[in-house]
């Protein structure tokens, strides 16, 4: 008899955890289990920041997928999906295609601009290793070619969005930028750092006391915070904000980073399977209304947080947590047992990084800063190389500069 075909679609916290715990819950005449993703690596999304500023090598944050599967029960796919035919049950590759009983979708998030003119074309974003890379290599290049031009300008970076993206990257930049100067003989005094927000605060719904801390520490390194402050445009040239009720003002910068919104995965919407900005609110069994073979995790995903009544917001600690359940599913199906698992997420806390040294949190309900948060930041980091690839993985990639 023909095995079932679990396809996962997506090598990142989610898909990689739901491969990983597959291949121990299953038995290799079971299924077949297809994992599909656009490179040979899977990178850690949260530790981005850090290569986008330049405090941590990229090939840091990335480790080779075949690490931590194992190739008799997990058949690896490099490939880049664009599309999923439902009704005939099969993934479409840019070069290929892949047929599947159950599928896993969880090819993560994408930028979200708003419709902000300029922002697509001109701004940098921090989504994936090739990203950023390329924004570390533009500042750096600023630095080594500010003197020859001979500006007049300061050498400005803008940051859009003080959500936790963009606190977690001004955190690096602003340890990054006096290497900088030094490195490239520019006067420190002539760099600026600008975090435009246009909530009325930074960091929305965090510890009000944590966000003044985060704020003023980043403050005391230099970055000036537009907060309650629209981008309306961008340029080549830098952005336009929203200055009163009808006027703007142009902000010049070589260098803008979106860092304000993330989205579905646009494949989602090319298949045609229900969502709204391209995340697909999941029954609670992780499964995409109308289609009983097909699970949805990650930022691909919209699971409502019944007390306030608002999605959730999109985490590696939610997808880590999705994955193990999908993976619980999965299991129950192919044994054709009926009773499905639903997910409730088990937030243990968050803990927001100001560079490697310092960090605000909350955690098991404790409010933590410093060290302390910085030291459970890295602990977090560890965790998550733990729970997919095991004590190896913590070993080749884990964070141990915990002083
Ligand atoms: P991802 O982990 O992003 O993985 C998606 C995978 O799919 C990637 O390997 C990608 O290459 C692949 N892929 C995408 N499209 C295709 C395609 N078309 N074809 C083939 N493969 C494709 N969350 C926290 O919980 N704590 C934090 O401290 C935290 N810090 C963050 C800091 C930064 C700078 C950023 C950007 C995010 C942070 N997040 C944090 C959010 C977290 O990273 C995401 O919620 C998480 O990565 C989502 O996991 P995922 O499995 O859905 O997608």
């Amino acid at each position: 008899m023909r095995k079932p075909k679990i396809v996962i679609l997506g090598a990142g916290y989610g898909g990689l955890m739901t491969a990983t715990r597959l291949q121990k819950s299953l038995g290799v005449n079971e299924a077949e289990i297809v994992l599909v993703n656009k490179n040979d690596y899977h990178y850690e999304t949260t530790w981005l920041h850090e290569a986008s500023a330049g405090t941590l090598h990229h090939d840091r944050v990335r480790y080779d997928i075949s690490n931590v599967i194992d190739k008799n029960k997990v058949a690896f796919v490099k490939g880049t999906v664009t599309d999923i035919k439902t009704d005939e049950k099969v993934v479409l590759l840019e070069d290929g295609q892949i047929s599947y009983d159950y599928l896993v979708f969880a090819l993560g998030g994408e930028s979200e601009t708003f419709g902000i003119q300029g922002l697509k074309e001109h701004a940098f974003t921090i989504t994936n290793v090739n990203t950023a890379r390329k924004l570390r290599d533009h500042i750096e290049y600023q630095f080594a070619t500010y003197n020859e031009i001979g500006n007049s300008e300061p050498l400005t970076i803008v940051v859009g969005g003080a959500g936790f993206t963009g606190i977690e990257f001004l955190g690096e930049l602003a340890n990054r930028v006096p290497e900088l100067c030094k490195e490239y003989d520019v006067d420190f005094h002539k760099v600026r750092i600008i975090c435009v927000e246009a909530a009325p605060t930074a960091l929305p719904g965090f510890d009000p006391e944590l966000v003044n801390y985060a704020v003023s520490t980043l403050e005391k390194k230099g970055v000036e915070f537009r907060i309650g402050t629209a981008i309306k445009g961008c340029n080549p040239d830098g952005i336009i904000v929203a200055k009163g009720e009808d006027e703007v003002e142009e902000i010049k910068a070589k260098t803008v980073v979106w860092a304000a919104g993330v989205r579905g995965s646009s494949v989602i919407e090319q298949s045609g399977i229900e969502a709204m900005r391209g995340r697909v609110k999941v029954n609670p069994d992780l499964r995409a209304p109308g289609h009983d073979n097909i699970f949805v995790i990650g930022d691909s995903s919209l699971v409502i947080n019944e007390e306030i009544n608002r999605p959730y917001p999109p985490t590696a600690q939610i997808a880590m947590q999705q994955g193990e359940v999908v993976a619980k599913n999965l299991t129950a199906l192919i044994r054709n047992e009926t009773n499905l698992q639903s997910f409730t997420p088990d937030i243990k806390g968050t803990v927001c990084s100001l560079g490697h040294d310092d960090a605000i949190g909350v955690v098991f309900g404790k409010k933590l800063v410093g060290k302390k948060a910085s030291f459970m930041k890295k602990m977090v980091d560890n965790r998550a190389l733990f729970m997919i690839g095991g004590t190896s993985t913590v070993l080749k990639k884990g964070k141990f500069n915990i002083l």
